[in-house]
């Protein structure tokens, strides 16, 4: 066997925290315990009918069978711009602004590539959605946490941002509706992160995986509605979370001219497009998006209301989110984030994640996924009630 060394960019990811309790997990899973999982942000509804139809066309035709253009399909990147049109009344150009993605991740955690030189600095916030973290890392860039704390409303406080750091910062990640806190944001925020962008030279890169699972009526802005945004800003779209589409890798990125391209090259370096098929039956979901969403929104809503409200009968004082299948639950007294999960999964059999996973400052939390149904959501209050507190 020769040494495998691991390279100086993998050792420098932050460690992996969720390692014990993943462990603990699967000890109780084994023992034949009854775990709710609420560990996990996926989805548990299938993909709609409709969309499984286009695909099972699209695949029967052999012209999607070959290598998909970089680019993507010209009818899938239309079919993204009139979305966004539609959502947000914003205008794209679907030849130079947009770009088909395997997933917004994968746009995600390969953009600093793109911008990013050893010694550049990228803006994350704490605590985050990792890949922008990891990304950043293997670009060689710093990563300069930006700390969501509760009394800012888990919005990042640009004028706390490091002066003496701000001549290396090249970008700048934002992502609300938020994992892990299911905080949103209003324009207002939107405006003051571009004229900072603006004023900084800094592209700012909006993570709108959730920009569709909101409730009582809200609706989450882009970006894009701000004046001026299109000069600093790309904002990564995703199907996953909007149509239950987690599996099948198919998101975009859309805005900057120069950011859309430059996330290409290093694309059509690294992968060979989404696969046709699977862009058609994208197509199928963004045409059919004002028919699918409802049903999604009234199904996450009345598991929040169940389950907010149970736990807050409990006397914890849980805010009810506004966006996102998450519930960011800060641990009682005498808890850490880790030892609370641990006690959830321990005498009440609940998977939750620890808040710190995400980031120093998720300590003291722990985030609660409602991708299980009512009853289970009513299960898993219940033993809380009758085991924990
Ligand atoms: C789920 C998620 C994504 C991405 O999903 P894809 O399946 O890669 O499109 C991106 N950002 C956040 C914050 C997420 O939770």
């Amino acid at each position: 066997m020769i040494k495998m060394e691991r390279s100086e960019r993998l050792k420098r990811l932050p460690p992996y925290l969720f390692v014990e309790i993943d462990k603990a997990k699967k000890k109780a899973r084994d023992a034949g315990r009854d775990i709710i999982d609420l560990g996990v942000g996926d989805p548990d509804i299938p993909t709609p009918n409709f969309i499984i139809d286009a695909l099972h066309k699209a695949a029967k035709d052999p012209s999607t069978h070959r290598y998909a253009l970089d680019q993507g399909l010209p009818e899938f990147r239309n079919a993204a711009v009139k979305w966004l049109k539609r959502r947000f009344g914003v205008d794209m150009d679907a030849e130079t602004e947009v770009h088909p993605l395997i997933g917004s991740k994968e746009g995600i955690a390969h953009i600093p590539l793109a911008f990013i030189n050893p010694g550049d600095a990228v803006l994350v916030p704490d605590p985050c959605y990792p890949p922008y973290r990891s990304g950043t890392i293997f670009a060689g860039g710093e990563v300069v946490p930006m700390p969501l704390r509760a009394e800012h409303n888990f919005l990042p406080d640009l004028k706390a941002v490091n002066h003496h750091l701000l001549h290396k910062v090249r970008m700048l990640f934002i992502n609300y509706p938020n994992n892990p806190t299911a905080a949103t944001c209003d324009k207002k925020f939107l405006k003051d992160v571009v004229e900072f962008a603006r004023k900084h030279n800094i592209i700012v890169c909006c993570d709108a995986a959730y920009s569709e699972i909101a409730f009582d009526g809200f609706k989450p802005p882009s970006i894009f509605e701000v004046e001026g945004a299109k000069d600093v800003a790309v904002e990564f779209h995703s199907l996953s979370k909007t149509f239950n589409m987690t599996g099948w890798r198919m998101g975009f990125a859309a805005g900057n001219s120069q950011v859309i391209e430059g996330l290409a090259k290093v694309k059509a370096n690294i992968d060979s497009g989404v696969f046709s098929a699977i862009q058609k039956a994208g197509i199928a979901a963004l045409d059919n998006y004002e028919k699918h969403i409802g049903s999604v929104i009234r199904l996450y809503e009345e598991r929040r209301n169940l389950f907010v409200d149970g736990l807050n009968s409990l006397g914890w004082n849980v805010p009810k989110p506004k966006a996102t299948f998450y519930v960011w639950v800060k641990v009682p007294p005498r808890y850490t984030s880790v030892t609370f999960a641990a006690a959830l999964l321990e005498k009440c059999d609940i998977v939750a994640t620890p808040g710190n996973g995400f980031g120093d400052a998720g300590e003291g939390y722990v985030r609660m996924a409602i991708t299980v149904d009512k009853k289970r959501l009513a299960e898993a209050v219940d033993r809380i009630k009758k085991r924990l507190v």
